[in-house]
């Protein structure tokens, strides 16, 4: 676990997606995965920790070339800022900045 992550309480934070039964991207229902918006090793388990997943269709998911594992830079890139958003408004920039090391709004 990041150390960042780690001093400060997460609790009460709310998670990226509230509504959980619908594709995030285009709101399919059913079959929904489970996606992290940060991913690699450490990146994902700091996602979970700070609940910054949300769920895809296996189509947004995974089709290529419009899936967001499947080459979709343009929504893998959106999901990014709109989770650097959701921390930096609850917390701040540096706390988004000091656990995922980029800055995905510039
Ligand atoms: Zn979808
Ligand atoms: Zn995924």
């Amino acid at each position: 676990m990041n150390k960042w992550a780690r001093v400060i309480n997460v609790d009460g934070f709310p998670p990226l997606q509230e509504i959980r039964d619908e594709c995030w991207n285009c709101g399919a229902h059913g079959n929904l995965e489970t996606h992290h918006a940060f991913f690699g090793t450490a990146d994902r388990e700091n996602s979970k920790l700070l609940g910054l997943t949300v769920k895809l269709c296996p189509y947004c998911h995974r089709n290529q070339p419009y899936g967001i594992h499947g080459g979709n830079i343009e929504l893998d890139k959106r999901l990014k800022q709109a989770a650097q958003r959701h921390v930096e408004e609850y917390f701040s920039h540096e706390f988004f900045f000091n656990i995922f090391l980029n800055d995905y709004l510039n």
